[in-house]
């Protein structure tokens, strides 16, 4: 399986990173050996000095589909989940800068955290869902579906068209505002609406 990740999805947090914002998402694929095993802790690697959060939506693929039209898209999924799509941002900028790819940055073990799934009928709408993120039990990221530049239908369309979508692909749909440091000992715990998803210590 693949992870498929979306950045610059949010309005603010491109204001935060100061990017421009784009004609097209921004795609980039993380491997599955990235997925941080349950119960793990999260280990900053040693190749970075400012590993930070972005928390996201995820969207867990449950047909295989190519080219599928946005009124088609909630066929191939039945279950929302929330991660964290940690990026060394010091070694992101350094690949930015000089217009290399950023899989060292985003892709490393461990680097993508999968909560707990939640059916998609819990939610009355798919385009309205609260969801945050608590640093040492301060809320550090918010956000709600309705402010994503490309909604979730919309993103199953645009990476169809690219990548074929298998059973078990995951989407992480992009972060809203408040990335940030993670420092050993923290511990972050994610939430949609009041329901706790995940918890992960920081070593
Ligand atoms: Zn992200």
């Amino acid at each position: 399986m693949k992870l498929i990740c979306i950045g610059r999805n949010y309005t603010d947090h491109i204001k935060e990173l100061e990017n421009e914002k784009p004609a097209d998402p921004v795609v980039f694929l993380k491997p599955d050996t990235a997925i941080l095993l349950k119960k793990q802790p999260f280990f900053i690697p040693d190749f970075s000095d400012d590993v930070h959060h972005e928390v996201e939506i995820l969207v867990k693929i449950k047909k295989v589909g190519k080219y599928i039209d946005r009124k088609f898209a909630p066929k191939y999924y039945d279950e929302i989940g929330l991660g964290i799509d940690f990026t060394a941002r010091d070694l992101q900028s350094q690949l930015k800068a000089k217009g290399l790819p950023w899989e060292k940055a985003k892709a490393f073990d461990g680097a993508a955290v999968i909560g707990k799934w939640l059916p998609k009928t819990k939610f009355e709408d798919i385009d309205n869902i609260n969801f945050s993120l608590k640093r040492n039990d301060e809320i550090v990221q918010s956000g709600n579906t309705a402010l994503m530049l490309w909604k979730i239908d919309e993103l199953i369309e645009y990476v169809s068209k690219y990548f074929t979508l298998k059973i078990g692909d995951i989407i992480f749909t992009g972060t809203p505002a408040g990335v940030g440091k993670v420092f050993v000992d923290d511990q972050l715990k994610g939430y949609i609406e009041d329901e706790e998803l995940f918890s992960i210590k920081i070593k």
